[in-house]
């Protein structure tokens, strides 16, 4: 206990600005994501801690559900993301891709976990997994020409197929 102790420290206001942060711990086991102070900007790789109050999390961004591929990963409106499906519209695509559950705030619950896509095109995505899954979504996807791009996704239909449940999900803009 005391080695974890002494490796994870938690952050409650922004070492930049000195404004107030929903609780950040860094260098925990909790999933890390990169989060930005909305005041000055400045941006921590970090989990969010359970125990963080709400009434903080207008005080930060989420920047990158993923940070792994956060140097590579491109964020499209929605609008911008049809238009390039359409003119290009893909193969049905079928690869395992990282993908985390979101609260009302878009905040991520939990862990990341794999869907495998299966289709791509411009009024959504449909991705197949072993549990039904409800609500929002994000995904990381990689495109030809663009790369990753992070997606926010609705599920708005389910059906179980075999053993594994396949959804529908509609892309929408983050606020
Ligand atoms: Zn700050």
């Amino acid at each position: 206990m005391q080695a974890v102790a002494e490796r994870e420290f938690q952050i409650k206001s922004c070492v930049k600005c000195d404004g107030p942060l929903p609780t950040l711990v860094v260098g925990g086991d909790g999933p890390v994501r990169e989060w930005e102070c909305r005041n000055c900007g400045a941006t921590y790789l970090a989990s969010l801690s359970p125990t963080s109050p709400d009434q903080l999390r207008d005080t930060v961004k989420l920047s990158h559900y993923f940070p792994a591929h956060r140097d590579a990963a491109t964020t499209l409106k929605v609008k911008d993301l049809e238009r390039e499906l359409r003119r290009h519209p893909r193969k049905p695509l079928m690869m395992s891709v990282p993908a985390t559950k979101l609260d009302h705030d878009l905040f991520p619950v939990g862990d990341e976990f794999a869907v495998v896509t299966r289709n791509l095109s411009a009024s959504g995505i449909a991705i197949v997994h072993s549990q039904s899954l409800v609500g929002k979504l994000a995904v990381l996807v990689e495109l030809p020409d663009i790369g990753h791009v992070q997606l926010l996704l609705r599920i708005v239909r389910c059906k179980k197929v075999g053993s594994l449940y396949e959804m529908g999900g509609a892309f929408f803009d983050r606020r």
